[in-house]
């Protein structure tokens, strides 16, 4: 298939979700309810141009919504969902859980960023009443980001502004069409801005990655390189006049690109790539930037819960670092950035888990060490497998049942409201099950 004709079958792709039913197939009698401008909390980019149209508290059909949003939708009524606690079967859960975790200190909760702002505050009230440690999933990585921008400064940008302004753009071991549906077309490459009035056209794209990735056919240049191969990519694009002694056919083509670049906008993984390569990374911005002539901002694209910035930023305001901390109530003596998720079950008696995902099972999803520890699961989205030593509590899906504030991938804090008619179901929310089970820890 031509570069083109895959644009264009994406493009349709992304504005149909699956099984919708075509428009002519409707009238207005086929739907009694419509919510328009709604946000979709699936993942960081907070699509916030969602409708949904309802017959009798049901989806009939959505606009903008991807695949993932998709996804959650269909978690709302999935048949193998856990129904509804009673208040006192919630009570009684709860208590059992609080007993649990009291039975098993530290306790580790793991994936506060799939929930909203209020809950991750709870999560490290909670992990400190049972002398534990909130983490997201990502922590090695956001630790290592930040540290790098602290040390060499840190240019960023709202995506906003990288829709306005990117002539150039690269995804280094990203890549949105996985982790981040929309992207593409709401803010890196398809999207028209004020000075990229042709979307796609006025931008160049390019990728790095270890492996074909699904983004690689829509990149003028793609590099299918090994980790270690990074610094020497980022040396030689830096120092276009010979440098960084990597050879590949696209180099000069990317080199061209960005010269003729006045704002490029790079995506990182930063969990994907070495300290050697965010160093250098950091270091070429750093230098871009300072010379005046162009402007390059860096923005971590992590394949993490939808409110892995609330996170950062809650945890900023709470512990004095974005990824977690302090860490030494949990592992004393060790550095996050050395310590494997081995090494955290070995300091850890039990673990919370706030469910990652609609095809999430965490019971595979948890790393050996801690999988094997009494865990209590926060599941939002279905049933969980009964396993020993584990207490299931389900809350409502945030974004979808509940309300709350989540952040964007660029750091700007959104109110999502849920829709009306599934507030009511009769799920507690992920805030108050936590809240509930620190008093009870009491
Ligand atoms: S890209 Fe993310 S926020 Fe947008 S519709 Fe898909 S899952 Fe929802």
């Amino acid at each position: 298939m031509s570069i083109n004709k895959f644009i264009k079958a994406s493009i349709q792709e992304e504005d149909q979700e699956p099984s919708a039913p075509s428009p002519q197939a409707e009238s207005f009698s086929d739907f009694d309810r419509a919510y328009h401008s709604m946000l979709c909390a699936g993942c960081s980019c907070l699509c916030d141009d969602i409708s949904y149209y309802m017959k009798e508290g049901h989806v009939t059909r959505t606009l903008n919504l991807c695949e993932v949003g998709w996804k959650r939708l269909c978690a709302v009524s999935a048949e193998d969902r856990v129904p509804p606690p009673s208040p006192s079967l919630l009570s009684d859960t709860v208590n059992q859980a609080a007993r649990l975790l009291q039975a098993h200190p530290p306790v580790l909760v793991l994936g506060a960023d799939n929930a909203d702002e209020a809950a991750i505050r709870t999560s490290f009230e909670l992990a400190g009443t049972f002398r534990g440690i909130s983490l997201p999933w990502a922590y090695p990585g956001i630790r290592r980001f930040y540290e790098r921008a602290k040390r060499f400064g840190w240019a960023t940008g709202l995506l906003d502004e990288v829709r306005d302004r990117a002539e150039s753009v690269i995804f280094w071991r990203a890549d949105p069409l996985v982790t981040h549906h929309r992207h593409l077309s709401r803010y890196s490459l398809f999207a028209r801005g004020r000075l990229t009035e042709r979307g796609n056209l006025d931008r160049n794209l390019a990728a790095v990655a270890s492996h074909e990735t699904v983004i690689e056919p829509l990149c003028q240049q793609f590099f299918q390189l090994s980790t270690d191969q990074d610094s020497a990519l980022i040396e030689a694009l830096a120092h276009p006049g010979g440098g960084g002694g990597l050879d590949h056919r696209d180099l000069p083509a990317l080199a061209r690109a960005l010269q003729g670049s006045s704002y490029v906008a790079l995506f990182v993984d930063p969990e994907k790539v070495t300290y050697e390569a965010l160093d250098a990374m950091f270091r070429w911005s750093a230098k871009l930037n300072t010379e005046g002539r162009k402007r390059m901002v860096i923005l971590p694209l992590w394949d993490a819960g939808p409110n892995i910035e609330g996170f950062c930023r809650v945890s900023l305001e709470k512990n004095a670092t974005p990824w977690g901390g302090p860490f030494a109530k949990a592992s004393a003596g060790t550095q996050p950035e050395d310590t494997s998720w081995e090494d955290l079950a070995g300091t850890v008696g039990s673990v919370i888990l706030i469910s990652s995902g609609v095809d999430a099972s965490p019971g595979n999803v948890l790393p050996k060490g801690l999988s094997e520890k009494p865990r209590v699961v926060i599941d939002p989205f279905k049933r969980t497998p009964a396993l020993k030593d584990q207490v299931v509590i389900p809350t409502a899906l945030p974004g979808l049942e509940s309300d709350g504030i989540f952040f964007r991938a660029d750091g700007l804090p959104f109110d999502v409201h849920g829709i009306e008619v599934w507030r009511n179901h009769g799920y507690p929310t992920v805030r108050d099950v936590l809240a509930d089970l620190m008093s009870e820890g009491r």
